[in-house]
């Protein structure tokens, strides 16, 4: 079984099928030792319930909730096998519900909160701050106490998150980057990819890159009106996986948006596709 206790009481468990190629396998958490909270709980297998069968097996242990970061399906595939063997009250936040509708998995959600909520684990209160962006009703969970935040899709170990339509929204990806920045934090537990020790340069990277991507995005129209296709293909040749293009055609998208929404490009419909302009 494939689990690694981060701290007394914090387990890091992780999906076990593989991810499609370039794409990275989800990792969730499971905190306590008697009533226990579950954030995020990977892809739909077996597995996933096996797993926390066996933690609950010992004593009176029980799964008190589970959170989820948002409704994509390597964070809540399993909920419906979940709600039937253990019966936690699942909780998502009310943005998130077409994105859990989409899915099917609405249904099993129990409570459905908005803006921020606080709930009892037994590492101490868990804040939960609203950070869309890569999806609509996206959260990090936040244990002050130990000064540790689950970032779910928001920062990933490695690399950088997908944020663009239909669910992700650039500008808001960017303000909830500037608002995580605030918290005082030690240690970062990512949805996807290893554990980040230093969160602040890791933070700082991150909106670096995302303001370089826009630069070059605006760059590029300097010299001319472009599709997503045509920006993609300029900025990402050589740097990913071929199977990625299509996500970095939507990334380019997720930019374009914002600098729409803030009248620095245009754009106009070109076939099925908008070319986008530099606004004078
Ligand atoms: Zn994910």
């Amino acid at each position: 079984m494939k689990r690694e206790e981060v701290i007394s009481g914090l387990l890091r468990l992780s999906s076990e099928s593989p991810p499609p190629p370039g794409w990275q396998k989800p990792y969730f958490y499971l905190l306590g030792s008697q009533n226990l909270v579950l954030l995020d709980a990977g892809y739909r297998e077996q597995n996933t319930v096996d797993k926390i069968q066996r933690v609950l097996e010992h004593t009176s242990r029980r799964l008190k909730t589970l959170v989820l970061t948002h409704g994509h399906m390597d964070h809540a595939g399993p909920i419906e096998e979940l709600s039937k063997n253990f019966s936690p009250l699942i909780m998502a936040s009310e943005a998130e519900r077409p994105v859990l509708e989409r899915r099917n998995l609405a249904r099993f959600i129990d409570q459905w909160f908005k803006d921020d909520v606080r709930i009892e684990s037994e590492l101490g209160e868990l804040e939960i701050i609203s950070t869309p962006g890569h999806s609509p009703g996206h959260v990090c969970a936040y244990l002050p106490a130990h000064e540790i935040l689950f970032t779910g899709d928001l920062v990933v170990g490695e690399g950088t998150s997908f944020v663009g339509p239909p669910d992700g929204d650039m500008a808001a990806y960017m303000q909830s980057l500037e608002r995580i920045k605030k918290l005082k934090t030690r240690l970062m537990l990512p949805g996807h990819g290893p554990a980040v020790n230093d969160p602040a340069k890791h933070l700082g990277e991150l909106i670096k890159h995302r303001e370089l991507r826009e630069y070059q995005v605006l760059q590029i129209l300097s010299q001319g009106p472009g599709t997503p296709h045509e920006l993609a293909q300029k900025i990402y040749t050589g740097l990913i996986h071929p199977n990625l293009y299509r996500v970095a055609e939507i990334t380019v998208l997720g930019h374009l948006s914002k600098l729409e929404q803030e009248a620095k490009v245009r754009s106009v419909l070109d076939g099925d596709s908008k070319k986008y302009f530099l606004q004078p």
